[in-house]
């Protein structure tokens, strides 16, 4: 069987890192991908962990040397997903989650092509106004910042129907064992 690739994305502020958190604790079946990004770790986080923390100058370098499937940047930050690593865990575990950000899934998608199944599945807020309340309260942000924000957004928001799946997270656990069930079902295909 070749490894599958299910990218859990959805709008900035929606809740992906809950649910992906969730769902390797109840399936060991599971690999998280882990991403490069130029940003600094948050209190907690762990090199090779959360993330690849790395320079931006590395970050260049990976990139003209070709090493990811796709990036993006978020707000003066880079975020990469390497091919090599995502190969690995593919061949290795089979069941490869990435958490990533809308465009990164449907670029993932396209990289792959026919060579591997991709499953995209887009993590839907219970309204727009909903989450751009919540956007708000984080409070740390200056308002053009926020209207940068709040734009990305409404356009993350737009791009549900280019994917395979759309969950509702009204609640962590349920959407968490939605996908879960997706997942087991796409399994189940191969
Ligand atoms: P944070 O800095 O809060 O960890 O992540 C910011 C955003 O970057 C989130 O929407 C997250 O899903 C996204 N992200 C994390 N890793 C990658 C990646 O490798 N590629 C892309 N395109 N987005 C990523």
């Amino acid at each position: 069987m070749k490894g599958i690739v299910f990218c859990i994305s959805g709008p900035s502020g929606v809740g992906k890192g809950t649910i992906v958190k969730e769902l390797m604790r109840i399936d060991p079946e599971l690999a998280l991908s882990v991403s490069c990004t130029t940003r600094a770790p948050r209190p907690g986080e762990q090199h090779g962990r959360e993330y690849f923390f790395i320079s931006q100058e590395e970050f260049r370098k990976k990139l003209e040397g070709g090493e990811f499937l796709e990036y993006d940047e978020h707000f003066g930050n880079f975020y990469g997903t390497l091919k090599d690593h995502v190969a690995r865990l593919a061949d290795a575990k089979k069941l490869v989650i990435l958490e990533i950000d809308v465009v990164g899934a449907l670029k993932a998608k396209e990289y792959y092509g026919t060579s591997r199944k991709v499953v995209n599945i887009f993590i839907k807020p219970p309204s727009l106004e909903a989450l751009e309340e919540r956007l708000q309260k984080r409070g740390s942000e200056s308002e053009q910042q926020l209207r940068i924000r709040r734009e990305r957004v409404k356009f993350e928001y737009g791009q549900a129907d280019l994917f395979d799946y759309v969950v509702l997270n009204d609640e962590v656990a349920r959407a968490t064992w939605e996908i879960y069930d997706i997942i087991q079902k796409e399994k189940s295909k191969q």
